[in-house]
């Protein structure tokens, strides 16, 4: 039951698609308490340069401080929010918390610091998309060269006429678009020059298979490869180890996210990994 505490709970939250219609009501409401009640997180990852160790991205990644089973990772209700529509008023207080966040942090002097978003489908396919994302972007002042928005292959090729006319509309505010899980959707690479990208996550699966060796890493070479050849920026996620680390950087992919650089914290601990005391945010913000 939605209302047991502990691990069952845990595992109840987890394995959303098979919860019963009561359940899902339960789950329903809790989840527009959180709204309401100002419940959701966005913690924040560093994407890091190997070459030089600096903190060039910030990934938004959202978490539910539940009241009750403590801290909710995004696979535990965004099922959900996707289901029920309240991912509309959730992904608008991740993007309003997340421009106001690494907005102060640009403006006390981390000027390139770049902030990645990751978008569901059902916002990318709305109809005012990219006019509600540019207001609620402007309405904070935060500079549209500074952001990335992550969207699936999957998202491109469920409607890629649409899309495309919506990115290119996008990039021509400045923002930067990236493909994520990149090599785990259902999709061609046709789309790779026609549309306006500029950055290839490579999912953390191939990341995983580099090993000395295995030929698990032949699928990171050629992604790597690829993106060389058509000039876009590549990020490895879920980089754990310095052998994962060294590889990536013998194909000369130096932007990585993982645990080996860390895992995603909370605004105020991530204030501090950049250098910026609080008082210091506040001079300047
Ligand atoms: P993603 O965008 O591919 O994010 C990467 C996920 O991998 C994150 O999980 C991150 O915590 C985890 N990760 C990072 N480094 C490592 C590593 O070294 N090893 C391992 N094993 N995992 C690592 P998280 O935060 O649970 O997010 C899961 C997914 O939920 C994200 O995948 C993204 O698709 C989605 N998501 C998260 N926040 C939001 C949001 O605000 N809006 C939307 N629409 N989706 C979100
Ligand atoms: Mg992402
Ligand atoms: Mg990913
Ligand atoms: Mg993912």
């Amino acid at each position: 039951h939605v209302k047991a505490k502990g691990k069952d709970s845990y595992r109840f939250y987890s394995e959303s698609m098979s919860i019963d219609t009561a359940n899902r009501l339960n789950l329903e409401r809790d989840l527009r308490q959180a709204l309401e009640r100002d419940e959701l997180r966005v913690f924040y990852q560093p994407q890091v340069c190997s070459k030089t160790n600096r903190v060039v991205g910030l990934e938004a990644l959202v978490r539910w401080q539940h009241p009750e089973r403590g801290l909710l990772y995004p696979r535990d209700f965004l099922p959900l929010a996707e289901e029920t529509k309240l991912i509309g008023q959730l992904s608008e207080r991740v993007l309003d918390q997340a421009c106001q966040d690494v907005g102060r942090w640009i403006r006390s002097g981390h000027s390139d610091l770049r902030l990645a978003v990751n978008l569901s489908p059902i916002q990318v396919e709305h109809p005012r998309f990219v006019e509600t994302l540019m207001q609620q972007v402007e309405a904070h002042k935060f500079p549209a060269g500074n952001l990335e928005i992550e969207i699936t292959e999957n998202v491109i090729m469920n409607d890629l006429e649409q899309i495309s006319q919506k990115l290119r509309e996008l990039a021509s505010f400045g923002v930067r678009i990236a493909i994520d899980d990149f090599g785990t959707g259902y999709s061609s690479l046709n789309y790779l020059h026609r549309l306006p990208i500029h950055t290839l996550k490579v999912d953390q699966s191939f990341v995983k298979a580099i090993r000395s060796g295995d030929d698990g890493a032949c699928i990171v070479n050629a992604i790597v490869a690829m993106a060389h050849g058509l000039k876009l920026e590549i990020v490895a996620e879920g980089v754990e180890t310095d052998e994962q680390l060294e590889y990536l950087r013998s194909l000369g992919c130096h932007q990585v996210q993982g645990f080996f650089y860390g895992p995603a914290r909370p605004a105020a601990e991530i204030a501090k990994t950049l250098g910026i005391t609080r008082a210091r945010a506040a001079s300047f913000g």
